[in-house]
């Protein structure tokens, strides 16, 4: 969907991540989606009076590696408050959070698109815990209608980094690209599994929309919990629509809290700026500020892997490959690992079209991935060298693969084994084409008077009687001169 002319939107999103940490952010008790309800639980995540909390050390080593990933500054100190609300889910009647003095702060990421990029600001990036979860019973399972609701606290204590981002996006398009490279960094540094359906990666859109040309900023709404890029990309979209057709109206944009119901297309509001929490944030007296050693930090920053993006970019700058390749490749590390040592040993775009291509055409059939197959990057490297000095074509290329691929034998044993090789055989390509003009006389003849696609017959039935092991492009060199076309 396009923006409706005259207009811009402005839009921020909010990421809660689920730390793919062992245990939960104050306890021990294990983190596992989906086991029976409340069979992890403790005093602590269950909030008896006197349980004390202690902070997860592995959650504070993610939500660093994040930041620095993010570009953000890893604060020197920063401090967890109480968050102070009622929900059924929140036993404590308080969640542990950061409130002004988040661990990262002020970050930035280029975004990478096919048509080049765009910068997105990172404001913040800060820990807090998860809530438990009401598993509401009725007809459909959903809160509206429901007969009664039971709580799991299993995921109360679940460690989050919520990230926030600067309000720099302008499409929904934009917000599913910057989502989705996030997701591929945070998967690359192990961070989280970023799961959207089992609820481990969520997005909230801030959207406003202001006249075109102006700087001010709009009322702002917020689509809270949208659990795919798709939906969250919908949602903007009718969010921009909703609100344009309102101030073409003459009317007013109220601060509220939005849902978006991806089936109806229909956007409600779950409450408005009057009903809106006093939080009442003070500081947490049960844990000790975060005070990260500055040693360990630039430990941490040395030991970043290289993410998807960044790898992305290295390939269309240094290896040439276009947006898609590098985007197709560059996904999971272990496929990436294998082009890369495909391209170190052969030319780069050779290696990017048989790895995307036919290698992994025919791993599937055979339900392998590249990396655990019998096919090695020096198989393949020596596989695309034997197309380069006119050994195998590509038709035979394909063949040879396979029987790499069954046996893992070396490509070049596999040629001299089968004899598959092509024929290099200057004279016997002459005799074939010699054969073949005078068994087709009309086409020769045509051929003569410039009906130049004949080569390609000539070309055809060459390949037919060598079952493939004719060079192509030495036999169509040869009709050319024998007919003097
Ligand atoms: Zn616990």
């Amino acid at each position: 969907m396009s923006t409706p002319t005259g207009w811009e939107p402005v839009i921020g999103i909010e990421i809660h991540v689920q730390l793919a940490t062992r245990t939960k952010m104050f306890c021990g008790c294990a983190l596992s989606f989906g086991d029976r309800p409340n069979t992890h639980t403790c005093p602590v995540c269950l909030a008896h009076p006197g349980a004390l909390p202690v902070l997860n050390r592995e959650a504070v080593r993610l939500a660093i590696i994040t930041g620095l990933a993010l570009g953000c500054d890893i604060a020197p100190r920063s401090e967890f408050h109480r968050k102070n609300y009622f929900y059924p889910d929140l036993s404590k009647a308080y969640q542990i959070s950061q409130y002004d003095e988040p661990i990262c702060i002020g970050g930035r990421v280029e975004v990478l698109t096919p048509d080049g990029g765009f910068p997105v600001g990172i404001t913040r990036a800060h820990l807090e815990e998860d809530a438990a979860k009401l598993v509401h019973a009725g007809a459909d399972g959903r809160r509206a209608g429901a007969q009664g609701s039971s709580v799991d606290f299993n995921r109360g204590g679940t460690p989050l980094l919520e990230i926030v981002t600067e309000p720099d996006l302008r499409t929904a398009a934009q917000a599913g690209a910057f989502l989705r490279q996030l997701r591929a960094t945070l998967r690359a540094l192990g961070v989280s599994d970023c799961n959207m359906e089992e609820g481990s990666m969520r997005a909230d859109a801030n959207v406003s929309v202001r006249r075109a040309g102006t700087t001010g900023l709009g009322t702002k709404t917020e689509l809270k919990n949208m659990n795919s890029f798709r939906f969250l990309e919908r949602g903007i979209d009718a969010e921009i629509a909703r609100q344009v057709a309102i101030l073409e109206d003459g009317g007013e944009i109220e601060q509220e809290t939005l849902h978006f119901d991806p089936e109806s297309g229909d956007i409600h509001s779950l409450r408005s700026k009057e009903e809106a929490h006093d939080y009442r944030y003070f500081p947490e007296p049960d844990l000790v500020d975060v005070v990260p050693d500055r040693a360990w930090v630039e430990e941490l920053r040395a030991g970043l892997p290289e993410v998807p993006v960044d790898r992305r970019r290295r390939w269309m700058d240094e290896l040439g490959l276009s947006y898609d390749d590098a985007e197709v490749l560059s996904e999971p590390a272990e496929l990436a690992a294998y082009f890369e040592e495909v391209a170190a040993a052969a030319d780069p775009q050779s290696a990017a079209n048989w790895v995307r291509g036919e290698l992994r055409a025919q791993l599937r059939e055979r339900g392998q991935e590249p990396w655990e197959s019998a096919v090695t990057p020096a198989h393949l490297a020596e596989l695309i060298s034997l197309i380069g000095d006119r050994t195998l074509s590509v038709p035979l290329a394909k063949e040879v693969l396979a029987e790499v691929a069954a046996t893992g034998s070396a490509p070049r044993a596999v040629v001299e084994e089968k004899g598959l090789g092509q024929i290099s055989d200057e004279g016997e390509l002459v005799a074939l084409v010699e054969r073949l003009i005078a068994d087709n006389p009309a086409q020769a003849q045509q051929l003569r008077e410039g009906k130049d696609k004949l080569v390609g017959f000539f070309v055809g039935q060459a390949m037919k009687a060598t079952g493939g092991r004719a060079d192509p492009a030495r036999v169509g060199e040869l009709v050319r001169e024998r007919t003097g076309s």
